[in-house]
């Protein structure tokens, strides 16, 4: 009896009720991402003018890679192997009177004469655009195809030619307006492109990543654009924090 006594005065002594613990759906935390801003790509007028590029053209452009840049940078696969990656441009003058003698030049697939050259390989020179004295944009090339331009860094450079440099036929303020609007143009269409040199500069990139050149002695001398045309250049666009050659 004592313990049915015990038992029931124990009886009304329950543990405090404990809350029922609602799981309330927590709406996670709206945080404001503004969106990547689509890369505004300036408008610029340029006139495609393409150059003649057949298989053969390729062909010549993967042996000239295979033997200067070296085969294990190629798959083997035609179209892939002569598709870069634009990381460069290199400004040009093209040491004639037009464009049109130019483009008539750069146009065979095959290096005419040119004996120094010949020998580094039978592709043809040429460039991505070429500048005419009145500032018109000419473009010759898909800007992520590979040209023979500047030795050691073809496999990744985009070429611009300016007509002229030669005597009678400096290059033209028009020219320097329509190299910065380029310049503007390309860096917008490619974020990948890190440098801007004209190809007086080129031997100064030796040592840097870029600069691939299995033949040590295939070495050329230039003198184009001119400081003071690159420099023009250079300053209009110093905003867009390019790099030159290495100090
Ligand atoms: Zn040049």
């Amino acid at each position: 009896m004592m313990l049915l006594l015990l038992a029931c005065a124990t009886d009304p002594i329950r543990p405090p009720a404990v809350p029922e613990v609602v799981a309330v759906p927590v709406e996670p935390e709206v945080i404001a991402v503004p969106p990547e801003p689509e890369p505004v790509i300036p408008e610029v007028a340029i006139v495609d003018k393409p150059l003649p590029f057949s298989d053969a053209r390729k062909e010549l452009t993967q042996q000239y890679l295979a033997t200067h840049w070296g085969e294990q940078h190629l798959s083997g696969e035609l179209e892939a192997d002569v598709t870069m990656i634009p990381r460069m441009i290199v400004l040009h003058w093209t040491a004639g009177p037009t464009a049109l003698g130019t483009f008539n030049t750069f146009a065979p697939e095959r290096l005419p004469g040119r004996p120094a050259l010949q020998r580094a390989g039978a592709l043809n020179v040429s460039a991505h655009f070429v500048v005419d004295r009145d500032g018109t944009i000419w473009r010759l090339l898909p800007e992520d195809r590979v040209a023979r331009h500047v030795i050691g860094l073809n496999h990744l450079a985009i070429g611009i030619e300016n007509v002229g440099g030669i005597d009678g036929y400096p290059l033209t303020d028009a020219q320097v307006a329509a190299n910065i609007d380029l310049v503007r143009y390309l860096t917008a269409s490619w974020p990948t492109i890190t440098h801007l040199i004209g190809h007086m500069e080129y031997q100064d990139m030796e040592g840097h990543p870029y600069f691939q050149e299995t033949d040590p002695t295939y070495r050329t001398i230039k003198p184009d654009p001119g400081a003071d045309f690159l420099g023009r250049v250079r300053a209009a666009v110093a905003d867009l924090a390019l790099e030159g050659v290495p100090d």
